[in-house]
Parts: structure tokens; sequence; C-alpha cells
């Protein structure tokens, strides 16, 4: 017989499958995220034409399909 306080049992019943569903619903969390800020950098949009598309290149830089220009990939960090 396993020899267990009231405590302990009230902790391995409740305490660890709650610690289970936090670190399940963390990681769920971290990953909508990734898959989120994934898609984000995928689209671009023009800052010539302002034509929003989608590119799944891992270019810095790709191009318009519409004007031909370069774009920045995200926010643009210039000023002005
Ligand atoms: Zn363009």
């Amino acid at each position: 017989m396993i020899d267990m306080t009231m405590e302990d049992f009230l902790l391995w019943v409740i305490g660890v499958p709650m610690v289970g569903i936090a670190l399940v619903t963390l990681v769920a969390g971290m990953r909508r995220r990734a898959r989120k800020r994934s898609l984000k950098q995928q689209i671009v949009r023009c800052r010539i034409c302002g034509h929003l598309y989608k590119d799944k290149s891992r270019d810095k830089f790709p191009e318009c399909p519409e004007c031909e220009s370069m774009n920045e990939r995200g926010r643009s960090r210039r000023l002005g």
C-alpha cells in the first residue's frame, strides 16, 4: 500500500494535471504566435504601387509582381 497523505493525493490528482494543461496551453500559444508571425512575414505591401502580395521566398527584398520594384519585407525602419 502506498503511504500518502491527503495533501499529497490532492497534489497528484489536481496539481499535476493543471501543470500539464498549463504547459500544453503555453506551447500551443507559442506555436500559434510563431505561425501568425510567419504568415505576416509572407504578406508584402509594395511601397511604390501599394499592391498587396504574398511571397513565400526567403528574399529580404521580394519583387512586386505589378511594378517589379523591390520591397523590404515587414515594417520599414526607415525614417521619413
Ligand atoms: Zn508594386
